[in-house]
């Protein structure tokens, strides 16, 4: 018989959502066991973008920016299609505000707003095109984290930068060099990383030691009741018991071919995530009654891979927001046809890929080609090579738009009628198609020196020589799961909570549904549920 382990709460991964979980647990005076599958902690959560999005947090107040409760619930069920359980949302924003202010007062986490940074819908009935929802957590020094400072997953792009200093938050991607050096000697990470490390510091100052290398695979059930689960550490198997529950926080199944094939609404072959999240939580859940909710939705990307660009062992997906943004560029399908306003949100351009083809039935914009002229290259580089480089050897190239088709197998005469018609838009600083650059969001991930102008987005598609590059519909990670009530308690097929189990984060239905609020919209509602859920695992009854 393998050894045992008990704790009072076993937490099942170490992203934002477990550790979140943990903590919460752990400061109620629970026993708390974190076990990670991966070599080293933080889950996707540490190589993101780190950005949490949360309605009416107190920083907002001395920014002077208004929101409330109405404008937030609103916004969110205008992004709903109906599937939005109202009271996780209510849950949600209701108790966002508490979580940041417990996060800053229990931890070394200190957030700002992201200036500006627009919600993804800001036209729609309580979005906020000036921002005041998405805040970023700043620098942190991961020399504070003694024998951990090398064991949390890391970006090597992005690690050293805060989201304002990358494109995507409004800066310009470069540090000074004094800057760059400081951050360096004192190893101060920003983005995911500086979320992640200031909420393990906080796990490792109680006590609470995460082991690795620590995979579940099953949980273990006595009369209908979780009360530990299987698992292999270091390639052993072991058991480890929990008196009162076990979370789930394993992340989403983006990494497993099967599960993506048999419940995702349409094609991803994209995942940007770390490849450990394999749906072990879901299959877990699964086996022990689980209902499950959002199943075929995920938080959708458009994704390029980089040929012999790999991230912890696998090719990496990168996303692809400011290249599509950028003026001079566009996205077409094989009819060589614009099928989308390339500049909306990472997220709900997911429909655009998946939009089937009644005739042929086939996905009518699959594959996704993104096409630029040789201005765009020369002023904004692309794809990690700097303006005024050289083309990285990767992208497909051709004098005439033309050859350029033929060569990437798409129709030529609907390319050539295509870029005349965006020409045409671009000179009357109209899409008449698509209405880029209409929408607040549109201006914000384009040309920086026009922000807030359609022309940070709208340009011509001159002079040759032409560029492309293939497109995949990606994702940051799933959203469906399973269905857990307000206190992260995952529920039978008949909706009544199944004793001692709970699970949090992307391994979860999602309590926002497809709803995707802005910059910040998965990990938001992760941060408020894992404190909910960790207080409540800790107060779970204990077993026999
Ligand atoms: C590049 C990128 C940028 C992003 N930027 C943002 C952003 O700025 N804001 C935002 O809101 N969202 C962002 N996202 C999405 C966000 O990172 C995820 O939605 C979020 O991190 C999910 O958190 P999680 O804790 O549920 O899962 P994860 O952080 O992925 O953690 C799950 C953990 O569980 C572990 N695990 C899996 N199976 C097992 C098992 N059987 N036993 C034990 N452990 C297991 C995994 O190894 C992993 O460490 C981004 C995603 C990517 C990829």
């Amino acid at each position: 018989m393998p050894s045992s382990l008990i704790h009072d709460v076993v937490v099942l991964g170490s992203g934002a959502a477990g550790l979140t979980a943990a903590l919460a647990a752990a400061q109620s005076g629970a026993d708390v066991g974190i076990y990670e599958k991966a070599d080293l902690v933080g889950g996707s959560s540490a190589i993101s973008g780190g950005v949490p999005w949360v309605p009416l947090n107190h920083h907002q107040d001395a920014a002077g920016i208004s929101d409330s409760r109405e404008e937030a619930l609103s916004y969110l069920a205008s992004l709903s299609l109906d599937r939005m359980d109202p009271e996780m949302a209510a849950t949600f924003v209701d108790n966002g505000r508490d979580t940041i202010e417990w996060l800053e007062r229990t931890t070394d986490l200190l957030f700002t707003l992201v200036p500006n940074y627009p919600d993804y819908h800001p036209e729609n009935p309580g979005g906020k095109p000036d921002g005041g929802r998405s805040l970023d957590p700043g620098l942190f020094s991961y020399a504070t984290l003694g024998d951990w400072q090398d064991r949390v997953a890391r970006s090597r792009r992005s690690a050293h930068l805060k989201i304002t200093d990358t494109t995507l938050g409004g800066g310009t991607g470069h540090l000074s060099e004094a800057e760059t050096q400081r951050r360096l000697d004192h190893d101060l990470r920003g983005c995911g990383n500086a979320l992640v490390g200031p909420i393990l510091k906080a796990l490792l100052d109680l006590g609470v030691v995460p082991t690795t290398d620590a995979r579940a695979t099953d949980l273990i059930v006595d009369e209908g009741r979780i009360t530990g689960v299987a698992m292999e550490i270091d390639g052993e198997p072991r058991v480890v018991l929990a008196r009162r529950a076990v979370i789930l926080a394993t992340g989403g199944f983006e990494w497993n071919t099967e599960l993506v094939a048999e419940f995702l609404r349409g094609p991803m072959t994209a995942p940007a995530s770390v490849p450990t999240n394999t749906g072990d939580g879901l299959l877990m859940a699964m086996r022990a009654g689980a209902r499950l909710g959002n199943m075929g939705q995920a938080w959708w990307v458009p994704a390029v891979k980089i040929p012999g660009d790999v991230a912890f062992g696998e090719q990496r997906s990168n996303l692809v927001n400011r290249e599509r943004t950028l003026p001079g560029s566009i996205m077409v399908n094989s009819a060589g046809k614009r099928f989308t306003n390339e500049a909306s949100n990472y997220n709900a351009l997911g429909g655009a890929f998946h939009q089937l083809d009644p005739v042929t039935f086939g996905y009518a914009n699959l594959p996704a080609w993104l096409i630029f002229d040789h201005a765009h290259l020369q002023a904004y580089g692309t794809f990690g090579a700097p303006a005024g480089s050289d083309l990285p050897e990767w992208v497909t190239q051709a004098d005439t738009l033309g050859e350029l088709a033929s060569t990437i197998g798409v129709d030529p005469d609907g390319l050539a009628a295509t870029v005349e018609r965006w020409n045409a838009f671009v000179d009357q600083k109209q899409d008449e198609d698509f209405h880029r650059g209409d929408s607040a969001y549109d201006r914000w991930s384009g040309d920086g020196d026009h922000r807030f102008t359609k022309a940070s987005t709208l340009g011509r598609i001159d002079g040759g020589p032409f560029y492309a590059v293939p497109i995949e519909s990606g994702t940051l990670g799933t959203s469906g799961g399973p269905r857990t009530d307000t206190q992260g308690r995952v529920l039978d097929t008949h909706l009544a909570p199944i004793p001692g189990l709970f699970a949090v984060g992307n391994v979860a239905a999602a309590p926002t549904a497809m709803a995707y609020g802005g910059a910040g919209g998965t990990l938001g509602p992760i941060l408020v549920f894992g404190r909910i859920t960790g207080l409540a695992a800790a107060q779970a009854p204990s077993g026999p």
